[in-house]
């Protein structure tokens, strides 16, 4: 590979290394063992792991890691060096195949939402065999499920991974049984968009709600927002520059095809978007770009914030989780070809997609949701917390003229003209581009899923599409099997989509999905629209969600319970940090300044008299005011929150939270907003957003 790029992958033990480094036997079963056609066996483990180690130590690595993903959402490590005594007690170093498969991680700092307290404190990691190692700062990292003693899965990565062989089975099912019989397994690609901001280090350090919560609790909207729209796409600063190209260096050695990068809509605001890859490689990838962009903005002086709202009235940060399905031969389910309205294989799946996501659209939200990113979602910005489905008018057309007799879904249905478009060769990305009000675009050939919170890992998101489209799938594949003639099956495989259109047509929408009437227009059609992502976790309660989850061998019904459990629990501990610091920095930075400043304008009311300036008895007011509501809103919060910590049990406390302690920071924050507006920088030392989001050159 010519330069740059000639580093490209040289951090990780790819298929390419391991057939050069492994006896073909070794690399034959390793391979099948991908596959998922047989287990790994004692010595081919003991082969690999050899192999591996060498690989690593000539790459600098020292020590080794089962890296694994627990419920928190981030990645954990423990490491350990290759390097042991031998009997004569001189050094040697050592990795066994038994290392490389299995760790014990100490499980109890872990949250484990119960799951714990009813089986066993352990916790054991089992390597991922479809997610390559690699290396990172000396560290061999092998990619690991976290299960507990008794199997159930403390962490998301195991889930994924089974949802993925469910679709898989499902996916396949319903393509043998529409004639393609040679292909043999299905995965997902996808491609995941990141933003994110960047603000200098020096005015982090100075703000405590940046490092604690990774968010502004408080700060007026600069002067110059993102009205002008000067920010998106346009230069990109130097230093940002910088710090980008070191990103990107950085994410090619690991085998990551960052591709894509750009200024967002809001001033401080970047996406990097790689190319995509198979689900879990791309969740993983993912989860080490995050962890990548917030170390290499340290060595360049900035702070990388991937809060979903780090800062109101300018946009927040989304993770656009791209999604395909692909059969082991390379194609794509849900490419439209060239003649989509023949394509009964691709109206089958789009089909499958909607009614999947008409059932589960609750689930879906809650995937997407966390703490942060209920400040996006139906909130201050769109998406909305209403899950619809874009399919731009091409494809939707389409549909319809399989089922016509409903036109009024359409505004324009009896406009269009559904006879000719069989002619018509497919337009590529046609409308890809036209409604990014949706949550859930169709964009080509795959779908965007636009609500993940930026912060947030992707593997439940894709965990749920898997578990929902694997039910839609077998379901179609019940009706079809049996039927003895391809051309039956196919004819009956149109009549199932007409009915799923029928059925769930509810669901797609092509409007603007930021406006009023669509919330209302959804209610209409009884679209769930639940605006906390506390509320939303008692969807994993419902026996639909439980049966879905179970029938696939996704989730027990005791994980699912630990899961919700510990969703509760994060919210009221993301929002117990978030009211906290809040009083602290009422306290600490705002009361003093308001005070000292009313303090500089009674001396100088004083001094001057009958001759003072009404603007200084108008300061003077307007602080008083804003010093004794401050104060009093400080003690309604703290009795408020007093009040919601007491409700003896996660759901009931968060949701007093979300309806009455988050309300109270807002007017908390709405006066001190009023009070930066007004303030004096030589009383008022925090940094504002004008410093934060315009400094960056
Ligand atoms: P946009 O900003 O318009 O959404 P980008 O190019 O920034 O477009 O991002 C599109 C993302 O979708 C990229 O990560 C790309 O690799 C990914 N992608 C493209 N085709 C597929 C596909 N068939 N399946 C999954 N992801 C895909
Ligand atoms: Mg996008």
């Amino acid at each position: 590979m010519e330069k740059p790029f000639e580093d490209f992958g040289i951090l990780v033990f790819g298929e390419k290394e391991m057939k050069e480094r492994l006896p073909k036997p070794v690399y034959e079963a390793w391979k099948k063992t991908v596959a998922n056609e047989e287990s790994l066996e004692r010595t081919t483990a003991d082969a690999i792991a050899h192999a591996m180690k060498r690989w690593a130590m000539e790459n600098g690595a020292t020590h080794f890691t089962h890296w694994f993903q627990p419920l928190t959402g981030g990645t954990a490590e423990k490491h350990d060096a290759f390097i042991e005594p031998d009997s004569q007690g001189d050094p040697i170093s050592r990795f066994s195949g038994k290392m490389l498969i299995k760790g014990e991680p100490d499980a109890s700092s872990f949250p484990s939402g119960g799951l714990r307290a009813t089986f066993e404190a352990r916790g054991y990691t089992y390597w991922d065999v479809t997610s390559p190692v690699f290396i990172r700062e000396e560290v061999l990292c092998i990619p690991t499920i976290f299960v507990s003693y008794n199997g159930e899965a403390l962490d998301r990565k195991e889930p994924l991974l089974k949802s993925l062989d469910a679709l898989s089975k499902a996916a396949t099912r319903v393509v043998n049984l529409l004639g393609d019989k040679d292909v043999r397994s299905c995965n997902i690609s996808v491609g995941l968009e990141q933003e994110y901001f960047l603000v200098d280090k020096k005015y982090f350090d100075q703000r405590l709600d940046l490092r604690l919560c990774g968010r502004t609790l408080f700060g007026t909207a600069a002067t110059k927002g993102q009205e002008l729209s000067d920010h998106y796409f346009g230069a990109i600063p130097t230093r940002v520059k910088a710090f980008m190209k070191d990103v990107n260096e950085q994410l090619w050695k690991l085998g990551i095809f960052a591709k894509t990068e750009h200024n967002e809509a809001a001033p401080a605001q970047f996406e990097l978007a790689p190319i995509f890859t198979t689900g879990n490689m791309a969740v993983d990838q993912n989860q080490l770009t995050m962890d990548i962009l917030r170390k290499t903005a340290e060595r360049h002086g900035f702070a990388c914030l991937l809060h979903e709202k780090p800062f109101y009235g300018i946009n927040g940060s989304g993770k656009h989780n791209n999604y395909s399905i692909i059969t082991d031969d390379g194609q794509n389910l849900f490419d439209p070809g060239k003649k989509p309205a023949e394509n009964i294989r691709f109206l089958t799946f789009m089909c499958a997609f909607i009614e999947a996501v008409d059932n589960y659209a609750l689930l879906l939200r809650l995937s997407a949701s966390s703490a942060g990113n209920d400040h996006r979602l139906g909130a201050h910005e769109a998406p909305p917390a209403i899950i619809s489905i874009y399919l731009g008018s091409y494809i939707e057309d389409i549909l319809f003229s399989l089922y016509q007799d409903h036109p009024s879904i359409r505004k324009d249905a009896s406009t269009v003209d559904f006879t000719p478009l069989t002619n018509l060769a497919y337009i590529p990305h046609d409308n890809a581009d036209r409604n990014r009000t949706s949550p859930l675009a169709f964009t080509g050939n795959k779908f965007e899923f636009r609500m993940l919170g930026s912060s947030m890992s992707a593997s439940f998101s894709n965990t749920v599409l898997n578990a929902i489209m694997a039910e839609s799938l077998n379901g179609i594949a019940k009706q079809l099997e049996g039927i003895k003639y391809l051309q039956d099956v196919r004819e009956k495989a149109l009549n199932i989509c007409r009915q799923m259109i029928h059925d769930h047509k509810r669901i797609l929408f092509s409007g603007d999905g930021y406006s009023e009437e669509w919330v209302k227009e959804a209610e209409r059609r009884g679209l769930p629209n639940v605006t906390s992502y506390i509320e939303a976790t008692q969807v994993l309660k419902d026996p639909k969600v439980i049966h879905l989850f179970t029938s696939l061998g996704i989730y027990s019904e005791v994980e699912l319970e630990a899961n919700r459990r510990i969703m509760e629990e994060q919210y009221d501990r993301v929002m117990d940090i978030e009211v906290k610091t809040l009083i602290e920095m009422t306290r600490k930075d705002v009361l003093p300044a308001m005070t000292a400043e009313l303090k500089f304008y009674s001396e100088t009311a004083a001094a001057a008299g009958s001759a003072c300036p009404a603007f200084v008895t108008k300061r003077m007011n307007q602080l008083s005011e804003l010093i004794d509501k401050s104060y009093a809103y400080v003690d309604r919060m703290t009795q408020l929150w007093k009040d919601a910590n007491s409700c003896g049990n996660d759901y009931e406390c968060g949701k007093k939270i979300y309806y009455s302690v988050l309300p109270a920071m807002e007017e908390l924050r709405a006066l001190i907003d009023r009070y930066e507006e007004i303030a004096s920088r030589s009383f008022y030392k925090l940094p504002l957003y004008e410093d934060m989001i315009f400094n960056l050159d």
